[in-house]
């Protein structure tokens, strides 16, 4: 696996070592996981490494703008978008894939999923969690990042913790070359058919693997992580953004 890391390399993605990750995926909705980090997903699983997804959500409100669904149309894509992300993971080779039952584009409503991904990084041993990271433009994107937190500061060991782009571009801090594995990573989006036809992210997807390609030479397409420990995540070392907010307890103003 090539990449390029501009700060120090821990030694959790360099090449060759593809073989004993073990990594959770966190998806807010079917379809970040291809768009994400699918490449990186391939390349793992390619190279004999495992890697599990948990969404967090099925994605009933993932219908075209200005669409008004029904509750019936809402299950109809739930079920649809369930079947869609089953079928993207088995084309990246994903172990294990489970669904959190969250609410799409409410995902904050219901925040003891946390504990959920918390008893999911005990179960699973994991090496590596791959998740959003805090500013990107979705709600649900955020709120995920947040119940990582939280789960990271319950959990009892550190592991490595990879953030990955979707709605908003980041500063990374690593790229991972995936010229071999682009068609794969759109083969598994393009069986997101649900989504694929409500907004041309094939394309801007395409774009963005070229454009973060420019940053890791001589690669033509790559991914974009902010790579750390999740030490350094709970203690907000090194990070090159603001400490995102957290929602205040219960009967504290901010
Ligand atoms: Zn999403």
């Amino acid at each position: 696996m090539k990449s390029r890391g501009t700060s120090s390399d821990r030694g959790g993605m360099s090449n060759g070592d593809a073989s004993t990750q073990l990594a959770l995926v966190l998806s807010p909705h079917p379809d970040d996981e291809s768009l994400g980090c699918g490449g990186t997903i391939k390349l793992i699983t390619d190279g004999g490494g495992a890697v599990d997804v948990l969404f967090m959500t099925r994605g009933e409100n993932g219908f075209a703008p200005g669409r008004i669904p029904t509750a019936a149309d809402r299950v109809d894509l739930a079920a649809r978008r369930e079947s869609e992300a089953r079928a993207a993971c088995e084309r990246l080779g994903v172990r294990r894939v489970a669904f959190l039952n969250g609410v799409d584009g409410s995902l904050g409503a219901t925040p003891s999923l946390s504990s959920s991904i918390l008893a999911a990084l005990v179960e699973g041993n994991y090496r590596s969690v791959f998740c959003p990271w805090p500013y990107d433009r979705h709600g649900d994107h955020q709120v995920t990042y947040r119940m990582l937190h939280q789960a990271l500061a319950g959990l009892k060991r550190e592991i490595d913790v990879w953030l990955y782009e979707i709605w908003t571009p980041m500063e990374p801090n690593y790229y991972v070359a995936i010229d071999g594995v682009l068609e794969a990573k759109m083969d598994a989006f393009a069986v997101h058919e649900s989504q694929a036809a409500v907004l041309p992210y094939t394309e801007a997807f395409r774009g963005l693997a070229r454009y973060r390609g420019l940053s890791c030479p001589p690669a033509r397409a790559a991914e974009a992580f902010f790579y750390c420990s999740s030490t350094q995540l709970l203690n907000h070392e090194g990070i090159p953004w603001p400490r995102p907010p957290f929602a205040a307890p219960a009967g504290v103003r901010r």
